[in-house]
C-alpha cells in the first residue's frame, strides 16, 4: 500500500496517542500515564485481536507499543503503512527485523520508530556508562534479572549492554575476555552475547534488574540497576512519545533522544 504522510504531532492539542497491548501489566501503566499527562491524550487502547484500523479511526499521531514479541513487527510495520509514529518497549527485535524496519520506513518520509529495550532512565544510563567502563576492565560479565512471566532471554537491555561493552572493548584494543574454562556441559557460563558471557535469572517478585561486573588486577567495578515497579518505565515512555516525531526514521535506544553528550 502506499504510505499514509507521517501524523505531525501540533503545540495546539495534546497528542493523541494509541496503546497496544493497553490490558498488559506495561500497556496498563502507560495508558495510566498516558492519561495523567496534561500534553497527550489516550485516544486508543488496544489488546490482543482487536482490528488495528481503530488506532487510524481515533486519529491517534503516536502509538505505544507494549505487546508480544511474536506480534510487534506486524504491528509496527502497520503503524508505519498509516503514517503513525510509534514508541515501541516490545523486546525481540533481531538485527533482521530492525533492518526490515529500516527499508520499510525509507518509503515512508517523517515516519519515526523508537525501539527502546529500555525505558528506564538508569538502565539507559547503566548502558552507556558500561559502554566506558568496558575500556578499562578485562573482564565483563553481565548478570540480568527479571520476573518469571518474562518470555524472552536474555533480555533485550541485557543484548544492548552486552553490544555497548563489545563497542567500548574494540574501541581500546581489548581482545577477548579472559576465561579458562574448557570443560561447561550444562551451560553454567551462560550465554555468550558480542563475546561477552550473559547470565539471566527468573524469578517470582523481580521486575528488571541489571548487574554488569568489570574486573581488573586486584579491583572489581559494579553497575547495578533495579526497576522495582513499572512506574519507573514511564518517564521514558513519555519522553518516547514526546520525542518520536522529531527523529523520523528508526532511533535503537531511549539514549538517542537524551542528550548524553
Ligand atoms: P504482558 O503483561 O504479557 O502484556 C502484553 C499484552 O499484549 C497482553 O495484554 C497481551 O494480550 C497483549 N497482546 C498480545 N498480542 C497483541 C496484539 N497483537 N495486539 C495488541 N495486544 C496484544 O507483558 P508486559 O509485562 O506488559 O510486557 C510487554 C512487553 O514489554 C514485553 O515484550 C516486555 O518484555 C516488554 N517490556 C519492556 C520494557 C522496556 O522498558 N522497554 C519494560 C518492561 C517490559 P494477551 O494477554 O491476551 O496475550
Amino acid at each position: 500500500m502506499t504510505p499514509a504522510s507521517a501524523q505531525t504531532p501540533s503545540s495546539a492539542h495534546p497528542t493523541r496517542v494509541a496503546v497496544l497491548g493497553a490490558a498488559g501489566r506495561m500497556g496498563a501503566a502507560a495508558c495510566r500515564a498516558v492519561e495523567d499527562a496534561d500534553d497527550l491524550e489516550l485516544v486508543a487502547r488496544i489488546g490482543r485481536g482487536d482490528d488495528l484500523n481503530a488506532v487510524a479511526e481515533a486519529g491517534a499521531e503516536v502509538a505505544i507499543d507494549l505487546t508480544v514479541p511474536s506480534a510487534t513487527a506486524d504491528n509496527v510495520a502497520w503503524l508505519i503503512d498509516h503514517g503513525i509514529h510509534a514508541v515501541v518497549g516490545t523486546t525481540g527485535w533481531s538485527e533482521e527485523s530492525l533492518e526490515a524496519l529500516r527499508e520499510r520506513l525509507a518509503g515512508a518520509e517523517g515516519v519515526g520508530v523508537l525501539i527502546a529495550p529500555n525505558f528506564a532512565i538508569g538502565a539507559v544510563l547503566a548502558m552507556r556508562f558500561a559502554e566506558v567502563a568496558a575500556r578499562y576492565y578485562d573482564s565483563a560479565e553481565i548478570i540480568e534479572m527479571h520476573h518469571e512471566n518474562k518470555l524472552d532471554a536474555p533480555s533485550g537491555t541485557a543484548r544492548h549492554t552486552a553490544a555497548a561493552i563489545a563497542r567500548g572493548r574494540a574501541a581500546a584494543g581489548l581482545g577477548p575476555v579472559p576465561d579458562a574454562t574448557e570443560k561447561d556441559p550444562d551451560g553454567a557460563r551462560g550465554a555468550v552475547v558480542d563475546g561477552i558471557h550473559v547470565h539471566a535469572v527468573r524469578q517470582r517478585g523481580l521486575v528488571a534488574h541489571e548487574v554488569v561486573q568489570f574486573g581488573g588486577v586486584g579491583e572489581q567495578f559494579v553497575l547495578r540497576h533495579d526497576s522495582f515497579d513499572r512506574i519507573s518505565f514511564m518517564p521514558g515512555v513519555l519522553l518516547g512519545v514526546r520525542e518520536v516525531a522529531s527523529h523520523p526514521g528508526l532511533t535503537v535506544g531511549l539514549d538517542g533522544f537524551m542528550d548524553l553528550g
